[in-house]
């Protein structure tokens, strides 16, 4: 079936850390989608808006949320990046194709205990399941490592401790790979963190998203140190 293009109007549009955007779209007539897809924004050129290329970006909102969240981590020069950097604005109409992928959450009588890693923008799938399930009552055990390099990149914490406020079965760790000297929390690698915190490694289902790099050091790690089967790896890979 040939994907629907959907025109959707920006509703706000800020830089939330160093190098990181977020940003919100009015959700178009007719268009849903299951937490963990992303869509396919036809982005403009900077320097010549007529020419147009399609870019992934990952729906960080729930689908029971009335708007679309994005976060955007902004790579130099990128055309995404400095679409979203330079040119978008709120009140701007942007096209997007979706939804598509399958990075979704399993039900609960398949996977018991979930732990969603994540580095800067790969939070944003993960937010969006997590967010999701617990609106629908899933009162399975979930555990969110959250790391990017130095406090200017954090970003979204406030949120993910009042989530964990509200909802006793998740947990929320947040970590800096390069903190500088006054940095009070956990320090180190989102695979390092989970392996220093969570005690039932074997027993979770894993959700991770971020760079290749990382998804691929994660998915290594969880099959031969942590003991979890393939099938409850579940991965993401911002290329
Ligand atoms: C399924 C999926 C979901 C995704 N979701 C998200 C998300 O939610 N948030 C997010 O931040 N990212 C996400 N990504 C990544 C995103 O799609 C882009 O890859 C990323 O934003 C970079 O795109 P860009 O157009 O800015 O860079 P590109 O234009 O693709 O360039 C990539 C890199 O190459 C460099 N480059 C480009 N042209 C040249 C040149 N001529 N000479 C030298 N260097 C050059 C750029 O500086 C940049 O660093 C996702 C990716 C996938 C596959």
């Amino acid at each position: 079936m040939p994907l629907s293009t959907y025109s959707a109007r920006c509703t706000a549009h800020r830089k939330i850390a160093h190098d990181v955007y977020e940003f919100t779209l009015a959700t178009p007539k007719g268009f849903s989608f299951q937490a963990g897809q992303f869509v396919m924004f036809l982005v403009p050129l900077v320097d010549n808006p007529a020419d147009v290329q399609g870019r992934a970006f990952s729906i960080a909102s729930a689908p029971s949320e009335p708007e679309l969240l994005f976060v955007a981590k902004i790579k130099e020069g990128g055309r995404a990046g400095r679409w979203i950097a330079e040119m978008l604005k709120a009140g701007d109409d942007v096209k997007f194709q979706g939804p598509l992928g399958n990075f979704t959450l399993a039900p609960a009588g398949k996977e018991q205990r979930l732990l969603f890693l994540a580095t800067c923008s790969g939070i944003a799938p993960l937010r969006s399941q997590m967010l999701e399930a617990l609106r629908q009552g899933d009162k399975r055990m979930m555990d969110m490592a959250f790391c990017v390099r130095t406090e200017e990149d954090l970003f979204w914490t406030k949120e993910l401790a009042a989530i964990a406020q509200e909802y006793p079965n998740v947990h929320v760790h947040v970590s800096l790979s390069q903190p500088s000297s006054g940095w009070k929390g956990l320090t180190g690698h989102v695979q390092d963190i989970a392996s220093r915190v969570i005690t039932d490694l074997p027993e979770r289902s894993i959700y991770v998203c971020g760079g290749p790099e990382m998804v691929k050091a994660v998915r290594i790690k969880a099959e031969q140190e942590w003991k979890i089967p393939k099938q409850r790896i579940h991965s993401e890979d911002y290329v």
